[in-house]
């Protein structure tokens, strides 16, 4: 094998709320075979920071499919739920700056203004309950070329508004933890599902703040089921087999647009595609994925 090339280091990042499901085995095989094709490492990391949404063990069985479909983190997996301190550091920082500002406002309070913060507060500083930070958003477009999406621009303040760092209850965001664990991590490549697209404008100026680099991103196209739906909306009749992996690993790399392979063992399959694959044929809109069953019947 030939030594992994520093120039390109992605990750593959899966909150443990359920199974692994069709939408989260694309994003993995998308981002395996992207960092494969680029001699580059495969990190695992597991973004456990909203307990109300999680499920125990999740995380293991999630750890256990993806190495049932061939895919195993070239680093040891790291957990979000363990790193608050380095995320502290990192609102500390940003609160020396003063970009950030606590927050007392409920979702009650933004819905006349759509959900998006106005800038100034509407509830009063409470000393009794911990508040949210926030962090000042700047009245400029952020935008950024997208490896599959193209040009992708958001203007933060309309359409987004202050967004919270830290929530009321004393866990970090998605936002925050994702920038700062992409640094450290050094990864260069981004790669995961379009329902994410909107969160990197967020995230490119996050790391601007906080002086970290630019990482390259590309938004792997969402699965839908045949009524239009975002797949994982319903994961249960999703979740994938891991003790019948072939089925949908073929179905996630014709989802990604890589010719169908007839191997008949995940090692094979997986450096089959590697082998073809052709990162321009990854279609960039939602579409189904070809039903599991169909595909099985195809194949064999
Ligand atoms: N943890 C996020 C999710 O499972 C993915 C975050 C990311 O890839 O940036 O949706």
């Amino acid at each position: 094998m030939k030594s992994p090339s520093p120039a390109y280091r992605g990750r593959f990042a899966p909150s443990p709320t359920g199974r692994l499901h069709f939408g989260s085995l694309v994003a993995a095989v998308g981002s395996w075979l992207l960092a494969r094709a680029a001699r580059g490492c495969w990190i695992v990391r597991v973004e456990d920071l909203d307990p109300a949404r999680e499920v125990a063990g999740a995380d293991a069985a999630i750890l256990s499919t993806l190495a049932a479909f061939g895919m195993v983190s070239d680093e040891p997996v790291i957990h979000q739920s363990r790193r608050t301190a380095t995320y502290a550091g990192a609102l500390a920082r940003l609160e020396a700056r003063d970009a950030v500002y606590p927050c007392w406002c409920s979702r009650s309070d933004l819905e006349p203004f759509g959900g998006i913060h106005p800038a100034t507060c509407l509830a009063a500083r409470d000393a009794s309950r911990e508040p949210a930070w926030r962090v000042r958003v700047p009245a400029r477009t952020i935008a950024f070329d997208d490896a599959i999406q193209g040009r992708v621009a958001q203007e933060l303040a309309r359409e987004v508004g202050d967004f919270v760092l830290r929530r009321a209850d004393g866990w970090f965001a998605y936002q925050l933890a994702v920038v700062v664990d992409d640094a450290a991590q050094a990864i260069t490549d981004v790669v995961r599902g379009a329902d994410l697209v909107d969160s990197t404008p967020r995230q490119i100026f996050l790391q601007e703040l906080l002086d970290l680099p630019r990482m390259r991103y590309a938004h792997l196209p969402l699965a839908l089921d045949a009524a239009g739906r975002k797949l994982s909306k319903h994961e249960r009749a999703i979740a994938v087999d891991a003790d019948d992996p072939l089925p949908a690993l073929r179905a996630a790399l014709a989802f990604l647009g890589q010719r169908p392979t007839s191997e008949r063992t995940v090692a094979a399959t997986l450096a089959a595609a590697l082998d073809a694959f052709d990162p321009a044929c990854i279609p960039a809109g939602p579409h189904a994925p070809t039903p599991f069953a169909a595909l099985r019947k195809e194949l064999s």
